[in-house]
């Protein structure tokens, strides 16, 4: 079964109690109730997490994730409280660290998708249909769709795809006030995301956000944007130049891990049970270079040379 092929330990810092690993982020909570979300340079692909990193993708996500939160400030409350370093956590975590506030999360995956591909083309397919939402005949991979729409789905264990769920299955799960507070606030945020993405150049496919209440707040509150936000971890970027619908999109940060993963080259046989080997030098720098571009291309700023 797909996973990791190195599963890492925690970390013990004094005053953190490990709380998850997941195949990207490592969470902790601290002596305050907080909770401590460090980013790794981990990466996934095939739904395998690799067992080579990319060096500065945490920083470069947490730092992206945290530039989006400000974008969308106006529209959402987010969960962020400081990107302070833990005290006595190893010096690797400065700038991989949020601190944000420990909410109870809506059990829900809230996906909002502008273009069709990936499990919505093959329902579209199939049915004409993405999550039970009729769409109008014509659509090709990597088609706008007239309007963006929501698609929750539920999550699902490390190694298993997620499930996508109709709507009335989310108001059944979460109430009808709570399941309409998640589709306004998604579709929103998306819209939002989509249009500053789309003028720097990018193409925001498609994106998954988690939100969350406090304690005490009940469904007159509005919802929290919680998790990490419109990172390449999360979202489908792909590049408004190379956009052609009618053949599948590349994903803007995968696509050169996906291409040599596939390649004779690698050795690898995606559909058999072994895990996916080492990555060479010259991958590893060419996908780090991606996360940069994206970076760059969205906050204006070059990693490699920032203004401040
Ligand atoms: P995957 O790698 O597939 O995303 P995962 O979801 O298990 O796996 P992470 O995303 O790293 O791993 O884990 C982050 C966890 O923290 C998720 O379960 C998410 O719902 C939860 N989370 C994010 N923000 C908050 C918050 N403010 N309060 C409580 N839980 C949160
Ligand atoms: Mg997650």
């Amino acid at each position: 079964m797909p996973g990791f092929v190195d599963k890492p330990e925690p970390v013990e810092v004094p005053g953190l109690v490990h709380l998850h690993t997941g195949k990207v982020r490592d969470l902790y909570r601290n002596e305050a109730g907080e909770l401590v979300m460090v980013a790794s340079d981990r990466v996934s692909a095939y739904d395998w997490v690799l067992p080579t990193e990319i060096p500065d993708k945490g920083r470069i996500l947490t730092r992206l994730s945290l530039w989006w939160f400000d974008q969308l400030a106006d529209l959402v409350p987010n969960h962020v409280i400081s990107t302070e370093l833990p005290a006595g956590a190893p010096p690797d975590w400065k700038g991989r660290v949020t601190v944000c506030r420990q909410l109870a999360m809506i059990p829900v995956e809230a996906v909002a998708r502008g273009y069709l591909t990936g499990s919505g083309l093959v329902e579209y397919e199939r049915d004409r249909t993405v999550c039970g939402l009729a769409l109008p005949p014509g659509l090709e991979d990597g088609s706008e769709l007239p309007a963006p729409i929501f698609t929750p789905a539920t999550k699902a264990a490390v190694g298993e795809h997620d499930e996508n769920v109709s709507y009335e299955e989310v108001a059944r799960k979460v109430g009808a006030d709570t399941a309409a507070q998640l589709r306004q606030a998604t579709l929103a945020v998306y819209g939002r995301a989509r249009d500053v993405a789309r003028d720097r150049g990018v193409i925001l496919a498609d994106t998954k956000f988690e939100f969350g209440r406090g304690a005490g707040e009940d469904a007159d509150d509005p919802l929290v944007l919680a998790d990490e936000v419109l990172t390449p971890d999360s979202s489908r970027f792909w590049s408004r130049d190379e956009w052609q619908p009618g053949r599948p999109q590349r994903p803007y940060d995968k696509q050169v891990l996906r291409d040599w993963l596939s390649s004779p080259e690698s050795g690898w046989d995606r559909s058999g049970e072994l895990p996916p080997p080492e990555l060479p030098a010259e991958v590893v720098e060419r996908t780090r270079g991606r996360y940069v571009e994206v970076y760059r291309r969205l906050t204006g700023v070059d990693w490699d040379r920032p203004a401040d």
